[in-house]
């Protein structure tokens, strides 16, 4: 009998008993709306921000609806025009080049290489194209951001970072999310603190953050923030900058707070469970793991393998038989976009060329989630599966 492995890969943890005791206080009060505070309380969201941006170690930190409307919030708060071109990830989730078409700008899309981060050999090829790369650390996998910054600096390209999946990861020690003019980053239920919906937007420029401030939706009140900019620089801005609604709320906060706290804790917990299932795939014949570079600190939320220069039908049976071993992997060569898969050429309101060299990537990329409620146990068996399958279909194709 083969080994069947039962759990979900959809299970989350349960909100820290604080988060639950915070959340009921908001609900008995009935202040939920982040600008509705007592005399004299501050408000879960602003001390929300004020925790985040001392994590980050920015400036200025704004909690907002979603990842996407941080990153809406950001292309608009950099001055990003309806026409204007924007780099992006050719390998990235639909809310970013997403974000792009919602400020009326057009994506301009950049390969990716066998490591999954941006094809920096055709960025630099691209960079006469724009003034503005939306990043996207793509399933944490990070790319070299020393070289990354300086191709964009000499460029004169300002650089926003997608780190929807990199908060609490770090490039050479800087964390993800500072090294370009502005991160984003999320708090939906999939990514590494978990209010449902959720964002947050980090900057140093105090322009920037007052304009995102009141992007998001803050009316005049903006001086209820406790990590944004002094008042006198949103004097500059209040009058030409539109209210377009995407704020954090008080509930959402609560909730959020204890787990910003317990980050650190929750990050290691995630690359044990990685580094089971990579040391359970090493070695596999046909399969490609994803060797991380040591100046990256990830998180390993997700773990994605690369069935590279395989036929479409083989990789088609490993995940049905993996899928039949209760092992869900996604696959982001499929002809067509199912679940949370589709790629640069699914997104047809953006015109793109075809990438040949991305395509044989993305036509090879597997990619599973590695929810907490995994147990070390549980990754071995789960590695032990995809192994066995793939050496089968790798064997009969031989
Ligand atoms: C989830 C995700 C986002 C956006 O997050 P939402 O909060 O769902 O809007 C952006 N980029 C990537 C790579 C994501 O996975």
């Amino acid at each position: 009998m083969s080994e069947i492995f039962t759990g979900s890969f959809t299970q989350q943890e349960p909100i820290p008993e604080e988060g639950i005791a915070a959340a009921l206080a908001v609900l008995r009060h009935g202040r939920l709306h982040r600008y509705n505070v007592a005399e004299g309380e501050v408000g879960e969201t602003a001390l929300l921000e004020q925790a985040f941006a001392a994590l980050t170690g920015a400036r200025y930190a704004l909690a907002v609806a979603s990842g996407g409307s941080a990153m809406t919030i950001a292309l608009r708060a950099i001055g990003v025009q309806p026409g204007d071109p924007v780099l992006s990830n050719a390998f990235t989730l639909a809310p970013v080049p997403g974000a792009i078409a919602a400020v009326g700008a057009r994506p301009v899309f950049v390969g990716v290489t066998e490591d999954l981060t941006i094809d920096l050999d055709d960025l630099e090829t691209k960079l006469d194209q724009s003034r503005v790369l939306l990043l996207s650390h793509m399933r944490g996998h990070i790319c070299d951001m020393d070289r990354l910054m300086a191709l964009c600096d000499t460029a004169g390209v300002a650089v926003i970072e997608d780190c929807a999946h990199t908060m609490g990861a770090a490039w050479n020690d800087i964390p993800s999310g500072r090294h370009g003019l502005v991160g984003c980053y999320s708090c939906q239920t999939y990514k590494h603190a978990n209010s449902g919906e959720g964002g947050f937007v980090v900057t140093d420029d105090a322009e920037i953050a007052a304009r995102a401030i009141i992007l998001s939706g803050s009316y005049m009140l903006y001086e209820r923030h406790l990590a944004g900019p002094p008042a006198d620089v949103f004097e500059r801005v209040k009058y030409d900058t539109p209210n377009t609604s995407s704020r954090m709320d008080n509930l959402r906060a609560a909730i959020l707070r204890p787990q910003l706290r317990d980050l650190e804790d929750r990050v290691a917990r995630w690359n044990a469970r990685y580094r089971t299932l990579e040391q359970g795939l090493r070695d596999t014949p046909g399969l490609t793991l994803i060797e991380r570079p040591e100046t990256e600190k990830f998180v390993g939320s997700s773990i994605q393998v690369l069935l590279l220069d395989w036929a479409a039908e083989g990789v088609a049976d490993v995940v049905r038989r993996c899928a039949l071993r209760g092992v869900e992997l996604k696959w982001f060569g499929e002809a067509e976009p199912k679940g949370f898969t589709s790629r640069y050429d699914s997104w047809r309101y953006a015109r793109s060329e075809q990438m040949p060299r991305s395509d044989r990537i993305l036509a090879g990329i597997l990619d599973m989630r590695v929810p907490l409620t995994f147990s070390l146990e549980d990754c071995e068996l789960i590695a032990r599966i995809i192994r066995a399958e793939v050496s089968a279909v790798y064997q009969s194709a031989a």
